[in-house]
């Protein structure tokens, strides 16, 4: 069986780096993050990942900061979950490349396009921490924007649920699991998936949003095209 994409943008967010714990970085999970990229990387396929920030900080809801100041503390957090997804690969030998929006070159390298698809050609995964670089957006849009700039042909949302429902599937019984839904409908039932700017994003360059359970059998099953979760185009 061939694999589905030849390039795909995986987006982590904070909170499924923090497991259980809830906080912080869970080493075991993030370890197993690595052996699911090095396995998707093994079938021939690009990895770029966005990292999210949330189990450290977020800008919105830091109540009583100047939210330009909290969204950049966020940025920041986001690249401490690089560096430590950068470690968790190349500790079983998968080489990587980090890149940030907002320049620290002693610890990474800044976030060139260019650059960056060179190094996802030569196999390498290229990891873009400190989101877009600016306030008031989400890690979600910088997923959606490099995606885009990378040409990546898909953007693997991998989530704590399985796939979007109509409510909360923790609050609701009988809430519904949506197998595809159009952008347009995400953004009219106001759904959870992504915030509306990083869906209009994906809506206006047509990049397919594929949201399902955090684990390597399904990352590697979103990879081949299997029907997990919930997809949106
Ligand atoms: N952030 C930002 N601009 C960006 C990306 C992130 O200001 O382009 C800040 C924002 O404060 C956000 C925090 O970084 O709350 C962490 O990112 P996010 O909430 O997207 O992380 P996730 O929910 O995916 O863990």
């Amino acid at each position: 069986m061939e694999p589905e994409y030849k390039r795909v943008l995986l987006k982590l967010s904070g909170e499924a780096l923090a497991g259980d714990k809830g906080f912080g970085i869970n080493n075991e999970v993030v370890n197993e993050i690595a052996v699911a990229i090095k396995k998707v990387q093994e079938i021939g396929v690009e990895v770029a990942v966005v990292v999210g920030g949330g189990n450290f900080w977020r800008g919105r809801t830091s109540e009583g900061m100047d939210r330009t100041t909290a969204d950049y503390i966020g940025m920041l957090a986001t690249v401490m979950n690089a560096m430590a997804l950068q470690d968790a690969l190349e500790n079983i030998d998968v080489e990587t490349r980090v890149q940030t929006a907002i320049e620290m070159k002693e610890i990474a390298e800044p976030y060139i396009r260019r650059k960056a698809v060179r190094h996802l050609e030569k196999e390498r995964v290229v990891i873009f921490g400190s989101g877009t670089g600016n306030p008031y957006f989400s890690t979600d849009t910088a997923a959606a924007l490099r995606a885009a700039e990378m040409e990546a042909e898909i953007i693997l949302l991998a989530k704590k649920v399985d796939g979007v429902y109509d409510k909360d599937p923790v609050l609701h019984a009988d809430a519904k699991k949506f197998n595809e839904l159009s952008y347009i409908e995400v953004l009219q039932k106001e759904l959870k998936v992504m915030d509306s700017t990083a869906t209009s994003l994906c809506m206006d360059n047509s990049i397919p949003i594929k949201v399902f359970e955090l684990t390597t059998e399904n990352i590697l099953k979103a990879v081949y095209g299997e029907n997990i979760g919930t997809i949106v185009h």
